[in-house]
């Protein structure tokens, strides 16, 4: 069985309590790896091997920066198929999924930030009148700590690490326990690609004890997570008296708004793909659908009849849609929603089944299930189950479908179905969410800034974003007379 290893300090090491957890396979149920279960001795190693590459890190030149994660990056996709077989055994997510979106994606993270670190700049001011320039810096912030969740290990994990080591940082890096094998993986690229010892350390193990040392070393400076809101409640209330930066991006609960005059085949289409992709666990799903009570029979036939063709399957297969839960206490937290789903008002229209793919018995697979509600204020409009359930509901107006999206404590992203141009720009300013797409899902430019409102988070990710959180802003005023 193979041992994956934390990364400190440019060596593969085992954790200093000798302990290993179980790494599990969704789609078999089987154990198939052993991870370190590493405490604040392995953090306080890695924060140490940061600290001393800090110094010349930071003073690398940006070409030297980008031309060794251009090397990463390049290197993801030279290993493309064994991170992708890699990433659907560990998670459970269709291979052709992992193929498509996760691992290209990780390479583009790499690839972006490469490139956009030499378009990074700061402004001067000048005070005319007085023959003063102030001018600002950006200086890398020193060692910094990133902490990412299972749904999309190596594509969440890169996103984060990627712009913290181009701006200057030395990074401590946690992935989630439950999928820690393509960040292992990735260590071995670094390595091989020639980022310097200590620049970036990445340790294995739970989030109440790994993660836990990671927030709570004094000399971490800033806190990159994305997860779920408690634990973001939980990082915030830890690291604000130490003053550390935080972004935080935390769960969601969106909303997909359908109406009548939009184009029908192509919402129906996308809104299979947004409500199941990735077996409904991506933040940004749309898991609860209000549509135009006009259409909303015939929207409920045609989706029920599309959801319920969709393959459960093993992520190696071909055919599969949706594939293993990430894990058995996930795949038993979805269920209890759709075991209470009566209880708490609502009618499965299809789905509601665990399911036993041939030859994969114990693993964690469950029908795709749609819910009608009749009112948003049940548990299952109102908390994030992030899984294959979604639920229907009809609403009459236009403002009725703005009440219902924003009547939520979360606000990361939205969809809307429209064709009219004025709807569109009145209800994307009002819609309580970071993100708002209409007449599409999940179109990410790389550029464009990332996060939620309300619950779901501070802080923007992405493009220039990413930069200015990592770094921190000085301004010098050289004085007049210095200069004559
Ligand atoms: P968790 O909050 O349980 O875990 C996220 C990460 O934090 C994991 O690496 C976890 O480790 C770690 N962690 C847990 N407790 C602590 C702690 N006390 N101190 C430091 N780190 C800790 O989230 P999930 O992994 O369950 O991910 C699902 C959640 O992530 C959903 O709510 C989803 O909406 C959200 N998410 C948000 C996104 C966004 O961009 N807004 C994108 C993707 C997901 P371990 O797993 O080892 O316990």
């Amino acid at each position: 069985m193979q041992n994956i290893l934390n990364y400190i300090n440019g060596e593969f090491l085992e954790p200093q309590s000798q302990e290993w957890l179980d790494n599990y396979e969704p789609s078999s149920g089987k154990v198939y790896s052993k991870i370190p279960n590493s405490d604040e001795r392995d953090i306080a190693l890695a924060v140490k091997a940061a600290e001393n590459a800090f110094p010349n890190w930071s003073k690398t030149t940006i070409e030297e920066r980008s031309s060794i994660l251009q090397r990463i990056s390049e290197s993801i996709l030279e290993n493309l198929e064994i991170l992708v077989i890699a990433e659907a055994k560990d998670n459970g997510k269709p291979e052709s999924l992992a193929r498509a979106v996760d691992i290209p994606r990780a390479a583009s993270n790499f690839k972006f930030f490469s490139q956009a670190i030499t378009q990074f700049s700061t402004n001067a001011h000048e005070s005319v009148g007085l023959n003063a320039v102030n001018y600002t810096l950006r200086k890398p912030l020193g060692v910094v700590g990133c902490i990412s969740p299972w749904n999309l290990p190596l594509y969440l994990f890169t996103w984060k690490i990627a712009p913290a080591l181009v701006s200057g940082n030395c990074v401590v890096a946690k992935p989630s326990e439950v999928t820690p094998m393509t960040a292992y993986l990735l260590s071995n690229i670094c390595h091989n690609a020639g980022l310097p010892k200590g620049v970036l350390n990445i340790v294995h193990g739970l989030g109440t004890t790994t993660g836990q040392a990671i927030i709570e070393h004094p000399n971490v400076k800033a806190i990159s997570f994305t997860g779920g809101t408690a634990t973001g409640e939980h990082i915030a209330r830890t690291a604000a008296p130490m003053f550390k930066k935080l972004s935080l991006e935390l769960g969601g609960k969106n909303p997909n708004l359908i109406f009548a005059d939009c184009d029908y085949d192509r919402m129906l289409e996308t809104t299979v793909r947004s409500s199941f992709a990735n077996q409904g666990q991506i933040c940004l799903c749309g898991s609860r659908i209000f549509v135009e009570a006009s259409i909303y029979d015939k929207f409920k036939t045609d989706f029920v009849n599309k959801v319920s063709q969709l393959n459960v399957g093993h992520p190696s297969s071909k055919d599969t849609n949706v594939g293993a839960l990430v894990s058995k206490p996930h795949l038993e937290k979805v269920f209890s929603y759709i075991e209470k789903a009566e209880t708490y008002g609502g009618k499965i229209l299809t789905g509601g089944n665990k399911v036993t793919v041939k030859g994969y018995e114990d693993g964690y697979y469950l029908e795709p299930t749609v819910i009608e509600v009749s009112s948003n204020d049940c548990k299952l409009n109102q908390e994030e189950i992030f899984g294959p359930v979604v639920t229907l509901m009809p609403f009459k107006t236009e403002e009725e479908a703005l009440q219902l999206a924003n009547g939520v404590r979360y606000g990361l992203a939205a969809t809307i179905w429209t064709n009219n141009l004025n709807r569109t720009m009145r209800l994307s300013s009002e819609i309580e969410a970071g993100i708002v797409w209409v007449n599409t899902w999940m179109m990410r430019d790389l550029r464009t800034p990332f996060g939620g409102m309300k619950d779901s988070g501070v802080g923007r990710e992405g493009g220039f974003e990413a930069l200015r959180f990592f770094t921190c802003l000085l301004y010098t005023s050289p004085s007049p007379r210095d200069l004559s």
